[in-house]
């Protein structure tokens, strides 16, 4: 199939489908300016994001660990969801049931309106205290003092993030399974598929006899077993997949 036909499949499926489930990885977000992990610009004075994302880093250097989240912060707060981001916001208002599982934690898919979110690896705009487990929102940008205190006990806090070498919460991982069981279509968009749990989500979702589209710039290591495969950008792809007669309902 060439790529104009196997969009126009894909429009299809998406188009009979009243529940959906997509995955998410830092893809969706390049077009946005900021980097996957796999890019070159990706780095932070030559040190590898499994390096200092790590418990290990934190419990070493907490305030390293801090200034290459406040770096990232500041990327991340200079960008605005891309066409991609607003797609899957769109298609969530269309259809009956739909869920956002991301792995990003950049926020960028609430800003676009999407609701039914599950950030399986946390948020960079929340805190969370070592001691007391407090969680806040937090939007300074740069942050003030590093490494940034609890406001409730005085202890330090660190990104309410999941690292390398860390467990994502159970309950989410429940929520994304219960949400591609129940669902007739899932998309993967934008994740090298090689990272766990996510990595088998689509596995899973075909073995239960569910359709997978996968849009990625390149082909994965699970491309082939995927009913549609769409190499591209998915900030490109995406618009072409939501009825556009809908959204002036
Ligand atoms: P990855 O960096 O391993 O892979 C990104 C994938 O996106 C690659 O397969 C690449 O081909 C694809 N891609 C790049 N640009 C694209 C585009 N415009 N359209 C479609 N696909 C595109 O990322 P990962 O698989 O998500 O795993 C790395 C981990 O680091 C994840 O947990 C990820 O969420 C996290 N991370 C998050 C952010 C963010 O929050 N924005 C940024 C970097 C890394
Ligand atoms: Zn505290």
């Amino acid at each position: 199939m060439g790529q104009d036909e196997k969009i126009l499949a894909a429009k299809q499926i998406i188009d009979t489908s009243s529940k959906i489930t997509v995955l998410t990885g830092a893809g969706i977000s390049a077009e946005s300016g900021i980097p996957t992990f796999r890019d070159s610009d990706g780095m932070w004075n030559n040190i590898k994001p499994q390096d200092i994302a790590s418990p290990h880093a934190f419990k070493k250097d907490p305030g390293l660990v801090w200034e290459w989240y406040d770096w990232r912060r500041r990327i991340i707060n200079r960008a605005n969801p891309n066409q991609g981001h607003y797609a899957l916001a769109e298609i969530e208002r269309q259809k009956e049931k739909f869920t956002l599982i991301t792995q990003n934690i950049d926020g960028l898919h609430e800003i676009a309106g999407s609701i039914n979110l599950v950030e399986l690896h946390g948020n960079i705009w929340e805190i969370r205290c070592e001691k007391c487990d407090k969680v806040i929102k937090n939007y300074e940008v740069p942050l003030p003092e590093l490494p940034p205190k609890c406001n409730t006990c005085g202890e330090i806090t660190r990104p309410n993030v999941v690292w390398f070498e860390e467990i994502i919460p159970m309950h989410m991982i429940d929520q994304a399974l219960l949400s591609i069981e129940e669902s007739d279509l899932m998309m993967i968009i934008g994740t090298s598929g090689v990272v766990e749990p996510a990595a088998s989500m689509g596995l899973l979702a075909k073995q239960s006899g569910k359709q997978v589209i996968e849009i990625n710039l390149e082909e994965t290591p699970n491309s082939a077993i995927y009913d549609i495969s769409l190499q591209g950008k998915s900030g490109e792809i995406l618009p072409l997949f939501y009825d556009i007669a809908k959204t002036y309902n």
